[in-house]
């Protein structure tokens, strides 16, 4: 415990997951949130901002505005010891609690501003192309797509895909849906077809793919998945906790397998459900109260359990129209595009850390 006598809780990774968890916990315990970057960012808001910049200044946050009593700690985490965590330049956090929230691999900016300067960069892109090339049919890709597709109806867009369908970490259904809605915006979709990203440059005009077609594009965007941010773990004390996909394995209670007082929470987990984001929020919740229950400190405490989430799934096609995967119904149109495209949950997501809407 600390010389005041509060637990002290370092969090590592400010996105979804960890953002709320440390906010949940700062009132309760001396909270260290490790984040390279300055900001949360609502990663379903990106691709609005590529094509609405503006939208990004509610959807980045920085860390200073909703987290009141934690330490903001801007660096990135590179070791676990068993009472601290070692950041890249040089700090060493002591914890008697501490939850990995790392998520995906960064590759943003540690400054808001620049990160801003990226949407406006990457709107500057669209608005001077007549043709642009989506690398990648996952949600990134296909939201990019429709976002395109609906502000610049004039343009030619192009989405290329790997594998057999788009959208493939949900149902058949959902993928059928979002390729018949992107086929009638005149968006070309090729299926089981790529590019090679080692000879992309951003001067390229033609592009090969490995189907021997030819696509003519004025700009392009990679929207392949990032990999998980757990590379970093391998040397530390949790490397036994990692599983073959490098997903941190964890008990129902959320405790890293073979400890007690580390948790992990988020995408980087083993948790056998689909990844998204009002999971990993369930996870701090859940990891939020656990740690009060540990920090009043009975050793006998009874930890609650997660349940897994339903394959709930919502993708966005634009501004107005999305297609939404329920327990037994997949839907598109213009309910799902209600439920998420308009404000693309940031008023949600801002009010669960304290903030306006
Ligand atoms: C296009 C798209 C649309 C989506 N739409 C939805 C949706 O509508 N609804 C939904 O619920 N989910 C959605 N998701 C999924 C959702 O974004 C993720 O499930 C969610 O972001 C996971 O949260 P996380 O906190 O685990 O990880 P992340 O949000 O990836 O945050 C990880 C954090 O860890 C930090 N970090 C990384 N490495 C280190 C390190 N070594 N040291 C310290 N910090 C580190 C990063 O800087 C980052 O802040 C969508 C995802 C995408 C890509």
């Amino acid at each position: 415990m600390a010389a005041a006598g509060k637990a002290r809780v370092v969090v590592v990774g400010g996105g979804v997951a960890g953002s709320l968890l440390a906010k949940t916990m700062e009132r309760h315990a001396d909270v260290v949130l490790l984040d390279p970057k300055e900001y949360l960012e609502i990663p379903w808001a990106e691709l609005r901002s590529t094509v609405e910049p503006s939208f990004a200044e509610r959807s980045l946050i920085y860390h200073k505005d909703y987290l009141t009593d934690a330490t903001i700690v801007t660096s990135s985490a590179v070791d676990i010891t068993k009472d601290a965590v070692l950041t890249a330049d040089g700090q060493s956090l002591p914890y008697d609690y501490l939850v990995i929230a790392t998520g995906h691999a960064l590759t943003s900016p540690g400054s808001r501003d620049d990160r801003v300067k990226e949407f406006q960069r990457d709107n500057q892109k669209i608005e001077s192309s007549d043709s642009v090339l989506i690398i990648g049919g996952g949600p990134t890709g296909v939201e990019l797509a429709g976002e395109i597709a609906v502000d610049y109806p004039q343009k030619k867009v192009t989405l290329i895909h790997r594998g057999p369908r788009l959208l493939e970490f949900i149902g058949e259904k959902a993928s059928r849906k979002s390729l018949d809605w992107l086929t009638s915006k005149k968006v070309d979709v090729l299926l089981q077809q790529s590019v090679d990203l080692g000879s992309l440059s951003d001067t390229e005009k033609v592009y090969k793919t490995s189907g021997g077609e030819t696509i003519t594009a004025d700009c392009h965007f990679v929207c392949i998945g990032k990999p998980l941010s757990s590379s970093w773990l391998n040397d530390t004390i949790l490397k036994e906790s990692l599983d073959n996909k490098g997903r941190v394995m964890v008990e129902k209670d959320l405790r890293v397998k073979g400890y007690n007082n580390v948790f992990a929470i988020g995408d980087i987990t083993d948790i056998p459900e689909i990844k998204q984001g009002y999971l990993a929020q369930k996870h701090a919740l859940l990891v939020a109260k656990n740690l009060k229950l540990l920090i009043k400190g009975s050793p006998n405490t009874k930890l609650s359990t997660y349940n897994t989430g339903f394959p709930l799934a919502l993708v966005s096609l634009g501004r107005n129209e999305g297609v939404a995967q329920f327990p037994y119904l997949t839907i598109s149109g213009c309910l799902p595009g209600k439920i998420k495209s308009r404000d693309l949950f940031i008023s949600k997501t801002r009010k669960q850390i304290g903030l306006n809407g």
